[in-house]
């Protein structure tokens, strides 16, 4: 297996300055793949959290009032430095979060093209008129927060990170960021890579655990817009913690998505798409949308599931920078432990182990996991219920279409749903019957940029990713004038 990349210490960005953590605590990086320290993280102080906001809401005034066009050269300039050093920011999460190199390439692509999209629609933050009578004049302005708080999770680190600021610097409000704990040393780097490009104190990247410099952040009393992605319980924690200052949440979280394969779908063609819907290749099935339940009718079960077995026995597990590797280890040792866990629950809960379940032959070390895919599964099992976030498929079948409609929507989650069948009208009556924000059918989930990507129920509050997202960072004001 491969030797132990090592990456120097660096700082976080508060208003326009590189600094350690005020108290110069630091959190190891691990390295998933070697199990051996690749770097440290400055663990932010409840201190430091307040000057990055502090600088935030110095910085917020210009920025609001310059116009609309210059701060879109500014995020098409913040999009070059990205393309620019995409090797480097990709090999550092393929390092820190056992992430495939190719795909985090395609990570750094993907967000370089989100952040010129909300360039490109940043004038979109306009106002309108309102019919008043002969007598009067009724506007309204969009009012950018004076900060946002942007907290993300490990699982596309400087994706997330560099990305999910962009649409709040469109709309002209500063940030204070915070990527994951476990996959912080790309964030360092674009820091670094940022520091010029954007006027003091406008983007603050701050790093440290959730309970420290997350807590500080989202109870932060002059921090007024929150949007969070991450998991449902730390996201109802956000809420909270945000609720005595009444502040303006998004919140993108879990799902345990539902993938349906109808009897007359191609059985090959839905397997493969449902291998690639579960992410297993870009990111180890450590993907929000993953397609985690698989609904096939059982006309099609035979056929499904020996495809299935075929495309993920391709499927190379391996060292995660070198290129031919489709799936590198999981992410961290506590959840790669969570990850282990629910296979072991689901062996002894009776699902059939079709596919994987153990350690990869010949990686003795790094936290490797073999894809995973359990038949027979049914809606009782934990495998079925909970979100485990890891390279687990769990197989249901069905043969009644209301009681499969019910299993789809009997959790709280409602996140993303895929649909397989060549009738048409079935597609989209099912597409409605589905309790989730983002619908594919007949396709592994990729999503056009501008798409709006939210869940209902558990899985989240608003819509990111397209022009809802922009106008969400800010407030509509009305203005009267009465015409004398
Ligand atoms: P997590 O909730 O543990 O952590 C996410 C972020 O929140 C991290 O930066 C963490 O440090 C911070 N945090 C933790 N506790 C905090 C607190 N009390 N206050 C403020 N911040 C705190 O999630 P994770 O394990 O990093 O990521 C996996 C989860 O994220 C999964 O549930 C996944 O489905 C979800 N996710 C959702 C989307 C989406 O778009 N819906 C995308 C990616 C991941």
């Amino acid at each position: 297996m491969a030797e132990n990349p090592t990456v120097p210490p660096r700082g976080m960005l508060i208003d326009g300055e590189l600094v350690p953590a005020s108290d110069g605590a630091v959190l190891p990086a691990e390295n998933p793949t070697t199990e051996e320290t690749a770097g440290e993280l400055p663990d932010a102080t409840p201190e430091d959290v307040d000057r990055a906001v502090k600088a935030a809401r110095r910085a917020g005034p210009a920025w609001a009032a310059t116009p609309w066009a210059e701060r879109a050269k500014v995020l098409h300039a913040y999009a070059a430095v990205l393309e620019d050093n995409l090797e480097e920011l990709a090999r550092l999460d393929a390092i820190d979060g056992g992430l495939p190199l190719t795909s985090m390439r395609a990570d750094v692509r993907g967000a370089a093209g989100e952040i010129r999209y909300f360039a490109g629609i940043a004038g979109e933050t306009k106002g309108r008129t309102i019919p008043s009578g002969p007598d009067a004049l009724t506007y309204t302005e969009f009012v950018p927060y004076p900060v946002v708080a942007r907290i993300v999770p490990f699982n596309h680190p400087v994706k997330f990170i560099a990305a999910k600021v962009s649409a709040a610097l469109a709309a002209g409000a500063p940030v204070v960021a915070k990527p994951g704990e476990q996959t912080s040393l790309s964030a360092l780097r674009l820091a670094e890579l940022v520091r010029d490009v954007f006027p003091a104190g406008v983007l603050n990247i701050v790093t440290g655990s959730g309970a420290r410099a997350g807590h500080a952040l989202s109870s932060h009393p002059d921090v007024p817009r929150v949007a969070f992605t991450g998991s449902v319980p730390t996201g109802a924690r956000i809420m909270a913690a945000g609720a005595p200052t009444i502040k303006h949440h998004s919140l993108e979280l879990g799902g345990k998505n539902p993938l349906i394969v109808f009897p007359d779908a191609d059985p090959v063609r839905a397997a493969r798409a449902s291998v690639a819907a579960m992410n297993l290749a870009r990111s180890m099935g450590q993907s929000c949308g993953s397609s985690s339940r698989v609904f096939v009718h059982r006309d099609v079960k035979e056929e499904f599931l020996a495809a299935l077995v075929t495309r993920v026995g391709e499927l190379r597990v391996g060292d995660p920078l070198d290129e031919r590797t489709d799936m590198g280890p999981i992410a961290f040792r506590a959840h790669y432990e969570k990850v282990t866990g629910y296979i072991e629950t689901g062996r002894k809960e009776g699902a059939d182990l079709l596919f994987g379940g153990g350690r990869p032959t010949g990686l003795d070390k790094g936290f490797f996991v073999e894809p995973t895919v359990f038949a027979d599964v049914s809606m009782d099992m934990t495998i079925a219920r909970e979100e485990i976030f890891g390279p687990v498929m769990s197989i249901l079948d069905w043969d009644d279409y209301e009681t499969m409609i019910d299993e789809v929507n009997m959790l709280p989650f409602g996140l993303t749903g895929n649909v397989w069948t060549k009738d048409i009208s079935l597609a989209l009556r099912t597409a409605r019957r589905i309790e989730s924000g983002y619908i594919s059918v007949n396709s592994a989930g990729k999503r056009p940029t501008g798409s709006p990507f939210g869940g209902f129920k558990s899985s989240g509050i608003g819509k990111e990713s397209g022009l809802d997202e922009l106008l969400s960072y800010g407030r509509e004001q009305s203005v009267t004038v009465t015409l004398d």
